[in-house]
């Protein structure tokens, strides 16, 4: 059982210890401990957290992870998986006196069968990666996060990730099939299977979206579908933030399913513009951008019926892509958003949560009134379609007591997603960034039956420790225990 680390000065010994006995199982270059080659492994996405990891390991091959495992299981060492480190949580964000298990050199694409329409691939392959290789069948893997150039399917599955192209497609969870996954038993187990169904219980679902905490990825089986033959997307303008907000729920109201259905307030156009020259309306107070695809006789279809729609709903302009070049420029600046925030801000604070569709203008308006309260600007750009909500709140961290205000204003939004019946995460996951807003939105049962599937999977508690699921004493701590009908049911519950 993994509990608190090693004071510093045991911690030269343990690392010593550690190193040895992996490098006793893997090629010596698989293995780095000295601090100047495991510091560019401190952090993930989320850079105001960091922490030198002990050791980092880099597998060549699944009989790898296994001994790596088995290594660490044996000397009970905690297990931080990484992928590209894309993550906005701080999911791979390493632990002290743990092991970070990079899959940097697990990145082959090792089937690709268009007849079946999957590919099979290690888990350090690229996102876009699977969707170049598969181009060549006029197939491609539909999950888009913005980061897909970099992040990693391994990474993907782990945080059941999302993108502009899931309202219409799914997130990861919908088009995965099958993955394959070392236990922390150094077992190696199959989720899923080949086709749509398997027997038994769904323990993939269970696994997709587990923020690297019940096993190891090493294999994934993907599906990929045809590549659509057209696809144009409309950039309607509004001069209000809620009527753009209210335009999204009449278009889904309206029994239209976009492929993307994004929003940006007037913050991220003016932000993103210079950056990319995307063609954006700086002068709206919102824009939203619509897209269809399919044949070009239904693409015209759903683009006329959107049309009416955002017409309806008083957009003060509406621009339509009139070719490919054109379409993927409109995409470039939504694609680019978070990069483009560098430019008006040193730093930012990336939040996720998910709300109704219908409370959206509420929401971005309490957002607004937030942006006085802390004195810090928020820029909105994100997934309308799916409710899942992008602030970027902006701060300088070398101003005292700037990011401490942008922590307290993130936690606000999340508290404010519960309370309109949405939810702390949408597809950037949990980690340590939103921990404590857990013990906001769950009970201490449920938090109790989240753990119980962490034992079942990890009983030593050693992948990806102290991530994701607050400990009841981390919430009676913090004072946010949520109780229901007035009766803690379990005061004595464990730590873990
Ligand atoms: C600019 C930018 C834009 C982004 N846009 C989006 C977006 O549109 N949609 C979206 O969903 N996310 C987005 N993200 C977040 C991030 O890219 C995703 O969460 C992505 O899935 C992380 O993949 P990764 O390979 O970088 O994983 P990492 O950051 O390395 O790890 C993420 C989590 O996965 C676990 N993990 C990694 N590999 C494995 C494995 N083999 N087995 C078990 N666990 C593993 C880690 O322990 C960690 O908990 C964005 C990030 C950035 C920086």
């Amino acid at each position: 059982m993994h509990t608190a680390p090693p004071d510093p000065a045991n911690l030269f010994a343990r690392r010593q210890q550690v190193a040895e006995a992996l490098r006793a199982v893997l090629p010596a270059r698989c293995v780095l401990a000295e601090p100047e080659d495991t510091r560019p492994y401190e952090c993930d996405g989320l850079a105001a957290y960091r922490q030198l990891p002990m050791v980092v390991v880099l597998p060549d091959s699944e009989a790898q992870v296994i001994a790596i495992v088995n290594v660490c299981r044996q000397l009970q060492v905690p297990i931080v998986p990484r992928g590209a480190g894309t993550g906005l949580s701080g999911g791979a964000m390493p632990i002290a006196d743990g092991v970070v298990l990079s899959t940097a050199r697990l990145n082959q694409i090792i089937r690709m069968d268009a007849y079946s329409r999957t590919a099979v691939v290690q888990p350090g392959v690229r996102n876009l990666a699977i969707s170049d290789a598969a181009a060549r069948h006029d197939l491609y893997y539909a999950p888009d996060p913005s980061s897909q150039i970099a992040c990693t399917i391994g990474g993907n599955v782990a945080e059941n990730s999302g993108g502009v192209h899931c309202l219409k497609y799914g997130l990861t969870v919908h088009n995965v099939l099958r993955v394959r996954m070392v236990t922390i038993e150094g077992e190696v187990v199959e989720l899923g299977g080949e086709s749509l169904d398997a027997p038994g219980l769904d323990l993939l679902a269970v696994f997709i979206g587990s923020e690297g905490m019940l096993g190891i990825v090493t294999e994934v089986t993907v599906k990929l579908i045809p590549k659509p033959s057209t696809a144009r997307v409309i950039m309607a303008s509004f001069s209000e933030v809620g009527a753009g907000c209210n335009a999204v729920a009449d278009l889904i109201a309206a029994g239209i399913i976009p492929a993307g259905l994004e929003m940006m307030d007037q913050t991220s156009a003016r932000m993103v513009e210079p950056f990319c020259k995307a063609g954006y309306d700086t002068e709206a107070a919102a824009i939203l951008l619509c897209e269809a695809d399919g044949t070009p006789e239904e693409v015209e279809e759903d683009i006329a019926r959107m049309t009416a729609v955002l017409q309806a709903a008083g957009a003060s302009a509406i621009a339509v892509s009139q070719n490919e070049a054109e379409r993927l420029r409109f995409w470039s600046g939504r694609k680019n958003a978070f990069p483009a925030a560098g430019r008006i801000s040193p730093d930012y604070y990336c939040m996720d949560g998910t709300i109704p569709r219908k409370r959206l203008a509420e929401v971005l308006a309490g957002i607004a009134r937030m942006e006085t309260k802390y004195g810090l600007r928020c820029a909105n750009v994100f997934h309308a379609g799916d409710g899942n909500l992008h602030p970027l709140i902006l701060f300088d961290a070398n101003q005292p007591d700037e990011f401490a205000r942008a922590e307290a204003f993130g936690a606000e939004i999340l508290a404010m997603s519960v309370e309109v019946g949405g939810t702390i995460t949408g597809e950037h996951g949990v980690g340590i960034e939103k921990i404590n807003s857990m013990c906001e939105q769950f009970t201490a049962q449920e938090l109790e039956a989240f753990f119980a599937v962490k034992r079942a999977f990890d009983p030593l508690k050693l992948l990806n420790p102290d991530k994701a699921i607050p400990t009841l004493n981390r919430c009676a701590d913090m004072g946010k225990m949520r109780v229901t009908g007035g009766v803690l049911k379990f005061p004595d519950l464990p730590r873990f």
